[in-house]
């Protein structure tokens, strides 16, 4: 089957088709539809999300209903609620030229009353969670001896979540000659056990192999030290302005926390997770899917039921357990034809567990460096550039403007009103950034290695102790006059007119030049290279070493620092 008008589909059902602008069908959708159609046959179809899998048993199943007999002829099963609602509203979209075709979605977390009342109008589909479809058929509002065929819709995860017994009593109270449908994308012993039980002689269709990617995702991951998970999650979204991503923890706790951090820091980002309230849930989802969210950060239960085909990017703040785990939530992106990229953070002591999900997975990895300071200015800059390139000005309001536009900065050349614009759109970008550290644990292609020792020079301060000069304070001179923040510092002696510091002796010249013809607390600065004992007399006589060695190893964004993203506190100002 080539394309939907040889499928044996009504004109009604080639009409929703067409209405939603499916051209061909998916490889699963060109095997399930025919088997479905044509034979009575039990189906296991091993397929993962965004395949295209809910009309590949959606359209056959629409077709095979009967509208003169109002039972309920076919059922379809899946994990959470969300998933319920989207395969509902899929049907739906599908059948808008079927008449007289009642479909129902009925899923716990609401109340029953209403899905009750609803049964009484009679849907021939019932598109349900297990256990509040076997609530409703204990109660007797839910009659299934009519039932013809039935779905199991990610029937992995409905095992994992703990609905064995439950569906094992659902295929049992359904009548015996039905055609019994399994949508998986693993096929884990449980599976097969159902499979065994209650399905006969089943066809098999396996795309690409149950435990294998869909093939648009291209699979990267970053390593960090443990502390700059956070700080690496940042880069990888700073570094991609339009990103749409989801992001996967692994508990809860952990999922509101990056959440949180994210809005502080000034993201338009939320958290989804089973804490929340169902209303919570569904309010934060629409808002992702409306795009008024960029970024979802997800338990992977709660991630279930998201629908969302567009998404950049599948970030993974943690790893999962398992390499099914990890197909489900990399399968989030590259869906519906589109490319999409996943990238695991993880540290270097999980390397060896990314290999043993990338062999039973079948994943190629590919390591990439945490995008540097400035990448990410960079990136933002072309990005910025792009759009200004490629924005089309047809606003006749906007023209209206110009005329006072066009006086006011008349006295400015070209080069200067470039220089300035890229400066008002990135000044505070480039400050965040500026001196930002290296987070790649190891650096792509660097050979591993003890550190190379570092040399220090002594230099020289006419600053000291009578100007009132601290510790601290000599180092944040240093830091102000050069401009950098991980230069390394040895040695500090403070003496009473004056002072002593050792600095990496990569930076000799450095300092050298940053403290020519300058001035702190008062005096004209004068900094030269120490020669040892010049100084000595003076020395003696103090014999005051104040912290006899200090060095200090932070650099980049103070910790506890959290401008506004990247604005200083206090700035409204958001990108
Ligand atoms: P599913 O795997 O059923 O969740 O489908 C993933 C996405 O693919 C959904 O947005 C569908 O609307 C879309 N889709 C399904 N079948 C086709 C098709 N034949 N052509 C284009 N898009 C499709």
């Amino acid at each position: 089957m080539n394309n939907f008008s040889e499928s044996g589909l009504s004109p009604e059902l080639l009409y929703g088709i067409a209405a939603l602008g499916f051209e061909t069908p998916t490889p699963i959708q060109a095997q399930s539809i025919p088997i479905i159609l044509e034979s009575e046959r039990d189906l296991i179809a091993l397929a993962q999300t965004g395949t295209g899998k809910t009309a590949a048993f959606g359209l056959p199943l629409l077709q095979l209903i009967d509208p003169t007999d109002d039972r309920v002829q076919a059922i379809i099963l899946c994990p959470t609620r969300e998933l319920c609602v989207q395969i509902t509203k899929d049907l739906e979209e599908y059948a808008q030229a079927v008449e007289g075709l009642g479909i129902l979605a009925v899923y716990g977390g609401a109340a029953i009353t209403g899905q009750i009342q609803a049964l009484r109008r009679k849907p021939q589909i019932i598109v349900g969670t297990p256990g509040r479809t076997l609530d409703l058929v204990d109660r007797g509002n839910l009659k299934l001896d009519g039932v013809r065929r039935l779905v199991l819709d990610e029937a992995d995860e409905m095992l994992n979540m703990g609905f064995q017994e439950d569906l094992d009593r659902i295929l049992a109270t359904t009548p015996a000659d039905k055609q019994t449908l399994l949508f998986s994308a693993t096929m884990p012993a449980a599976a097969r056990r159902i499979s065994r039980d209650y399905m006969r002689n089943p066809a098999e269709i396996n795309l690409g192999g149950g435990n294998t990617a869909p093939l648009r995702v291209d699979h990267q991951f970053v390593v960090v030290k443990g502390h700059d998970r956070y700080g690496a999650l940042k880069r990888l979204v700073d570094a991609v302005p339009d990103i749409y991503a989801v992001i996967f923890c692994r508990t809860r706790r952990e999922t509101q926390k990056v959440a949180d951090e994210l809005m502080q820091d000034g993201y338009k980002a939320d958290a989804l997770h089973g804490d929340l309230s169902q209303g919570q849930r569904d309010y934060v989802m629409e808002r992702f899917r409306r795009n008024s969210l960029q970024l979802l950060v997800a338990t992977d239960v709660a991630a279930r039921g998201l629908d969302v085909d567009d998404l950049t990017h599948v970030l993974h703040f943690n790893l999962p357990d398992s390499s099914a785990v990890y197909l489900h939530r990399s399968g989030r992106t590259g869906r519906a034809g589109k490319s999409g990229i996943s990238i695991s953070i993880i540290t270097g002591r999980e390397i060896r567990r990314l290999r043993e999900m990338a062999k039973a997975a079948h994943v190629d990895f590919t390591e990439k460096p945490v995008p540097t300071g400035r990448d990410i200015c960079e990136r933002r800059l072309f990005h910025f550039i792009d759009r200004v390139e490629n924005t089309v000005v047809d606003n006749a309001e906007i023209d209206s403007f110009l005329p006072v536009v066009q006086e006011k900065l008349a006295r400015m050349d070209r080069e200067t009103l470039i220089r300035r614009f890229v400066a008002v759109e990135f000044q505070d970008l480039l400050n965040y950034y500026r001196d930002a550290k290296d987070l790649s644990a190891q650096p792509v292609g660097a050979a591993k290695g003890p550190r190379k020792p570092v040399r220090f020079t002594r230099f020289f301060i006419n600053l000291g102790e009578k100007q009132k000069l601290s510790v601290g304070q000599l180092i944040g001179v240093v830091n102000e006059k050069t401009g950098k923040r991980d230069i390394q510092i040895g040695k500090i002696e403070l003496l009473r007119n004056f002072s002593f510091f050792e600095v990496d002796s990569d930076y000799e010249q450095l300092v050298l030049d940053s403290f020519r013809n300058t001035s702190a607390h008062g005096v004209d600065l004068k900094v030269e290279v120490s020669v040892p004992d010049k100084y000595e007399d003076e020395r003696a006589a103090k014999k005051q070493r104040v912290k006899p060695k200090y060095s200090r190893a932070s650099s980049g964004p103070k910790p506890g620092f959290k401008p506004n993203k990247f604005k200083k506190k206090g700035n409204k100002k958001r990108y």
